[in-house]
């Protein structure tokens, strides 16, 4: 059986959900085929469900707090399965709405495992779809190296099954999942150890905001091992037995997890019955309006390796059903400045370039401004936390080209300054904005 529609989306993640929908908000007829659970990554074992970890953790510190501001609390100890369970109900209140939503956008949902058979149509538990357009939306998966015992391994998919708060976990990895993570279950009460085969975290972003971050979770207890790596996994009569390569172990772990990066889903999908080009790290390769190298197929979110984030995937796959569908015959995402926040312990907000970038880009022309302080939260907590804010300026019109933050809030100052920071913004903008106080945030307009 052949069936007809406009566009074909494989994948109902936030990329492959966010076009269909918009496409249909033109009259386009979509089908979108999702072999998993509607939302993907970020909805099922991605963003939500951390946040809601997050989030849990963050309540451990208050708590811990909340003597200090005069309260006679009990704490009683924390249930693990009680928020899994709650956060499970909410995910899959999630996908019903997430299903709803597709429903009511009349385009269709066909669940399973789909293949392309050539440019125009997929085939689907036996049944053939065709389309002059074809959107690859198919997220990626979590990296797990070839290492003797790596069965023993969970990755972040993993975590989320997790039905009991770990006593000893050992975290390999040093970018986002793996900070995040060993935030969250350090505050949780784990004991965590982190191997990083360098010798710091979160390379590449501000090397002040992960300073703060790499000295505050030290400074909490986390164990860091640095510039080494995994040999092997061993099963042990006490749990897991790590080996590193420099011939020591980790003995008693009872979870060990892979936060080593992620690959792209473009294995099995029949591109070789397409031109579609993948780059050497089997991302699928696009260009500014997310064409393939095959017409009629595009390509958008973690499938095309740039800027594995949820808003990016959403806003790219909207913008290519507003020029596909919608008459914006230049509609594209622009990948420039998109800003991003760790969920880290503190959090980082981050938008544009690092000091590190702009000193390469642009030499002895920047300047840096930075302020560090102690929220006023902590003036009367045993317990502290900095916060270390900077402005990087290009120019003597001093143009802000890097906006960041590390402290609590973090995560809800950026969002706003990443606005002015996209529209061009000077630091005498700034300067002419009054601050607002007493907040974290007013330091960004009142920095000397
Ligand atoms: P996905 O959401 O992965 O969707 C792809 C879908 O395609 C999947 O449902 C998959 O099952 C399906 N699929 C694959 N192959 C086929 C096939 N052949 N047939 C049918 N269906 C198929 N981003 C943020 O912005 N903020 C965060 O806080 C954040 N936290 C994260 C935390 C974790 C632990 C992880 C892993 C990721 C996080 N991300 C976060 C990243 C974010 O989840 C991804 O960037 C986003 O989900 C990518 O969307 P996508 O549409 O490209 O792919
Ligand atoms: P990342 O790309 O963030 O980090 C992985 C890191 O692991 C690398 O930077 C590298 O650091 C290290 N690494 C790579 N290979 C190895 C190896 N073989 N052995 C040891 N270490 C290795 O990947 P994540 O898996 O953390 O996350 C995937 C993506 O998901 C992120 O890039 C981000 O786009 C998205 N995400 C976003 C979040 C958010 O917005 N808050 C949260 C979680 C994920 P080094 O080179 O320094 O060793």
């Amino acid at each position: 059986m052949n069936k007809l529609y406009d566009m074909i989306v494989i994948g109902a993640g936030s990329g492959g959900i966010a076009a269909a929908r918009r496409a249909s908000e033109y009259g386009a007829r979509c089908v979108v085929i999702e072999n998993k659970k509607l939302g993907g990554t970020c909805v099922n074992v991605g963003c939500v469900p951390k946040k809601v970890m997050w989030t849990t953790s963050r309540i451990a510190e208050t708590l811990e707090d909340a003597p200090d501001y005069g309260f006679l609390i009990d704490n009683r100890g924390f249930e693990w399965a009680k928020i899994k369970h709650a956060r499970d109900e909410y995910i899959a209140r999630l996908n019903k709405i997430y299903a709803n939503n597709l429903d009511k956008s009349n385009a269709e949902t066909v669940l399973g495992t789909a293949r392309i058979v050539s440019p125009d149509s997929v085939e689907v538990n036996g049944t053939i779809y065709n389309a002059p357009h074809l959107l690859i939306a198919t997220g990626g998966r979590p990296t797990v190296p070839d290492i003797p015992g790596s069965e023993l391994a969970i990755t972040s998919d993993g975590f989320f099954e997790m039905e009991d708060l770990p006593r000893k976990v050992v975290i390999n990895g040093a970018g986002y999942i793996a900070t995040e993570f060993a935030g969250m279950l350090h505050g949780l009460g784990s004991e965590v150890v982190m191997v990083l085969r360098k010798d710091q975290l979160l390379r590449g972003f501000d090397s002040s905001m992960t300073y703060v971050v790499m000295s505050e979770m030290r400074r909490s207890g986390i164990n860091f091992l640095t510039n080494t790596s995994i040999s092997s996994l061993n099963k042990s009569a006490s749990g897991i037995t790590v080996e590193l390569n420099d011939g020591t172990s980790i003995v008693d772990v009872d979870k060990f997890i892979f936060a080593i990066g992620r690959r792209p889903n473009s294995q099995g999908l029949g591109l070789e019955n397409t031109d579609v080009q993948l780059d050497a790290r089997g991302n699928i390769e696009t260009d500014k309006f997310q064409n393939t190298a095959q017409q009629g197929i595009y390509a958008v979110g973690d499938v095309t390796g740039r800027a594995a984030l949820t808003p990016v995937a959403i806003a790219a796959g909207r913008k290519l059903s507003d020029r596909l569908f919608g008459d914006k015959t230049d509609a594209h995402l622009d990948y420039e400045k998109i800003p991003s926040v760790i969920f880290s312990h503190p959090p980082i907000g981050t938008v544009g370039l690092s000091e590190q970038a702009a000193r390469a880009q642009y030499g002895d022309d920047i300047k840096v401004y930075v302020s560090e302080f102690q929220n006023m939260y902590y003036q009367i907590t045993s317990r502290n936390s900095p916060t270390l804010m900077k402005l990087i300026t290009v120019g003597t019109e001093e143009i802000v080209v890097g906006c960041h933050v590390v402290g609590d809030f973090a995560d809800e100052i950026i969002q706003g300054f990443s606005v002015a920071v996209k529209m061009g913004a000077r630091k005498q903008d700034f300067d002419n904005t009054v601050a607002i106080h007493p907040t974290s945030s007013e330091e960004f307009v009142t920095m000397r």
